[in-house]
Formats: structure tokens, sequence, C-alpha cells
């Protein structure tokens, strides 16, 4: 190609030369001029190529085996890189690990071949993945979370232990959980980071959904319960973190009760004193009637010092145990004495007997021109009066001209009534059984010496007592 250039213009020079006077040596110098013309032409068309090649020389970028665009140069691929790092850094914390590595390959592109910053940018976000280091927690071997630290991870763990320990009545001696918990340092792409809170109650739901019910003004455990026909103990269990006296608008309160992936147990123990009960050692007395019992002894309580160990279970007690007691101080018995004789039947015979032993002095009917109601018989006064039969003393005490009298209704229709007496033995409301020692004769009230004043009234009419006894 030079060589045609050059006789080219060799010919073009030679027909100039038919008009001219001519100097070999100036044609020898035109020959040089010439040759060095040719070069310096190759020189700038070199020079021009090899400019055109250095402003076309571009990277294509490789992430793995996948292609993400032409960049100019590496340099400004590996600077939006670094932003990224920076921004999702930022974002998600932690430590941001490339999963895959980011190649360069040279090759030649025209300014419009080469891929903008921001689409290199959203090309990258859209195409690769970040693995983000940080911790899994593993329960019972599966991998339920992934969170940016192990400080996150424990806090976590320790918000699912929280309520259970709030909740203790002594002191914790113990907080485990009894599944396999481990905390593993390891990396997850971002998009799979766990959300604190999101975690913490999908461990408590054992990964379920629960229904919720928002609380409203002046609704309680009770009403909601109500409301979906459950009972408030199962909402109870359901919200370990909900104090039922404090509940209020706007509270989400769970209508299922959740089966945590975790099992918190608690072992606390309770400290407390308490009363002991005295033993009653009966002693017999058959001087006494079976209804008949006297204190001897006072019979004193006791006081121990327990201590207790509680083991819960997600808030449930499982097992109850007394650790130790200690007597402060020993009970007394008490003793008490209880008749054996056989009481004697109160209930009335229908046959009546001569209350008192004396002297027949007066007889039922007219007596100085007025009605004798009943029949006297004299006797000193101290002798013993007698309930006629069984019955229950309705009248005791002092009754006018009768004096200190007692009234006995016997249940049958037949009432008694013995007057004038000295002492009276009993009262309203007794319980006298035939031939009891009820009153003592007299010459109280209206009455001409001791004697016994004695009625006999059947079904509210006075009869002749001498007709029934
Ligand atoms: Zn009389």
């Amino acid at each position: 190609m030079a060589e045609n250039n050059y006789s080219l213009r060799n010919t073009k020079i030679n027909k100039k030369k038919d008009n001219k006077v001519f100097d070999i040596n100036k044609i020898n110098l035109r020959k040089a001029l010439s040759k060095f013309m040719v070069l310096t032409i190759i020189l700038l068309a070199f020079t021009a190529y090899k400019v055109v090649e250095v402003k076309t020389r571009a990277f294509d970028i490789y992430l793995g085996e996948e292609s993400l665009g032409t960049v100019r140069n590496e340099e400004e691929a590996l600077a939006i890189m670094e932003d990224l790092r920076k921004e999702l850094s930022n974002t998600y914390g932690g430590e941001l690990v490339l999963e895959k590595e980011m190649t360069f390959e040279p090759t030649h592109a025209k300014d419009d071949a080469i891929i903008k910053s921001s689409v290199l940018k959203s090309a990258i976000v859209s195409k690769i993945d970040f693995l983000v280091a940080g911790y899994s927690i593993r329960i019972g071997g599966q991998d339920i979370g992934f969170v940016k630290s192990e400080e996150e991870a424990k806090k976590i763990i320790d918000e699912i232990k929280a309520p259970y320990l709030e909740k203790v009545e002594g002191k914790v001696k113990e907080a485990k959980i009894l599944e396999d918990v481990l905390i593993v340092k390891d990396e997850s792409p971002i998009n799979k980071v766990s959300v604190h809170e999101d975690l913490v109650a999908t461990i408590r739901q054992g990964g379920k959904d629960i229904k919720t019910h928002v609380v409203e003004v002046g609704e309680s455990f009770w009403t909601i319960a109500m409301m979906y026909d459950i009972s408030v103990e199962e909402i109870i269990e359901a919200n370990p973190d909900l104090n039922p006296d404090t509940l209020k608008t706007g509270d989400e309160v769970k209508l299922l009760v959740p089966k945590s992936m975790l099992t918190v147990q608690v072992v606390e123990e309770l400290d407390y004193n308490k009363a002991t009960d005295f033993e009653t050692i009966v002693e017999k007395d058959d001087s006494m009637f079976t209804n008949q019992s006297k204190v001897k002894v006072e019979g004193v309580k006791g006081q121990s010092h327990i201590v207790e160990s509680l083991t819960k279970e997600n808030g449930v007690t499982i097992e109850k145990k007394i650790v130790s007691e200690e007597v402060i101080k020993e009970p007394v018995d008490q003793i008490v004495v209880k008749g054996t004789k056989e009481l004697p039947k109160t209930a009335a015979t229908g046959v009546f007997m001569t209350p008192t032993r004396g002297r027949f002095t007066s007889g039922y009917g007219p007596r100085w021109g007025r009605m004798h109601r009943g029949i006297d018989i004299a006797a000193s006064i101290g002798t013993p009066i007698y309930a006629a039969d069984g019955g229950t003393v309705t009248n005791s005490g002092w009754a006018g001209t009768y004096g200190k009298m007692v009234e006995i209704d016997h249940g049958n229709g037949y009432v008694t009534r013995y007057a004038h007496t000295s002492k009276i033995h009993v009262s309203v409301g007794t319980k006298v059984y035939k031939g009891q020692h009820i009153a003592n004769v007299g010459n109280t009230g209206r009455s001409t010496g001791p004697h016994l004043h004695l009625e006999v009234i059947k079904n509210g009419a006075h009869i002749n007592p001498n007709n029934v006894l």
C-alpha cells in the first residue's frame, strides 16, 4: 500500500516536471519529503486508531456467571458497590457479605452501550443477593429466625421468658427453657432478616396465626369470653402478657391458646407461716347425757414455717412440693368430755304421771263461787315437781296469780301447767322428758300454803286432770 502511494505520487510529480527545469537534487529531496509524509500519515492514522481504541475501552461486569451490563471503568462499578454496601449496612446494620464474586472483563463499547450508574445500581440490587452476617435462632434443630446480633437473639429469648418471671409469687430459683435453643453465627439474605417483634410473636404462637380481639370501652376478659364462647381461663392462658385488671381500650386479646415453640420452666420458692390445727381428744363420762359435753382443755393452734417449691411451665403449675416445714409453735390438744348416758325421750308418751308426791287437797270444778281449773296437791316447800309427760316448755317464770309457773306443751294436743312453785329448773324451749325434775313445790302467787296447782288443757280447753292422771 505504501509502495503504491509512493508510485502514484511519483507519477504526479513526474507530470509536473514536464513544464519546468529539473534539478536532480531537488527531485531527491522531494522523494525524501514524500517518504516522510507517508510515515506521518501512518503515524496519524495509528494515533487516531489508538484514540478510538482507548475511547471505547470498557468493561463487562459479571456477578458470578450473570452479566449486569457494561461500564466504562471498574472504579465506577466499585464505587457503586461501595455506596450500596454503606446504604444497606446503614439500613440493616451488621456486616454485609457479597455472595458471588464480581468480575470485570475488558471490552469495547460506544457511549450509548454504557449502562447508566443508576440503572447499574438497581440491577445490582435486583440481581444479587446480599448476605447479612448475623445469628440464627435454632429451636430443636430448626432455624426459626435470623437477627443481626447475638445480643438481639438473647434479648428475644429473654422476652419470651419475661412474662413468666413477672408473675412469680415467691422468689425465682431457676428459669430455663426446656427445648434446645441454639444461637448460631450465620449469614442470611437481607429479606430474610427477622423483625424483632414478629419473631417474638412467632415463637409465642408456635408459628401459627392467632385471631385477636381489640378491646373496646367497657370490655373485660369475661365479656370477651362470652362473645367468642370461650372460657376466661383460656383467655388468661392465651395472654400471659396481659393483666385482666388493667385491660384497656385498644389492647389486643388473643382468642386462641397458642402453643409456644418454647417451654419456659420457672422454679420458684415460696416461704410463709401456716397455722396448724390442734387435735381434739374426746374423753367419756357416763355421768353425763350423750347430748352433753364440755371442753376440759381449750385447744391452741400451732404455727409452722413452710418453704414450698413451685414448678411452672409457661405459667401453669405442674409441681408443688414442700421443701421444708419447721415447727415454730406446737399446737395444744383440745380435750373434750362427752357424756355416754342414754338421753331420756322427750316426746310425749300419751300417759300422764302424777307430778309430785303430796296430799290431794282440792279438785277440779266450781269452788268458792268461781271455777277452780285444776287440782291442788299439798306438799312441803322444795318437794320436786316432775313433768307429767314429755314435751317442750312453753312458759317459765312469774305468771301473776299463778306465781312461779311452768307450762309444758306435750305436742299431742295436751298442755300442762305447774303453778305456785318455789324454784324453776327449766326455761322456755327446754325439751323435757316424762318424770324430769322441772321445779320445786312452793307458795308463790295467790296461794294459801305450799302446794302444786296442776292444770291440764286439752285442745285449748281445761279438763279435769284427774281424768287423765
Ligand atoms: Zn289450785
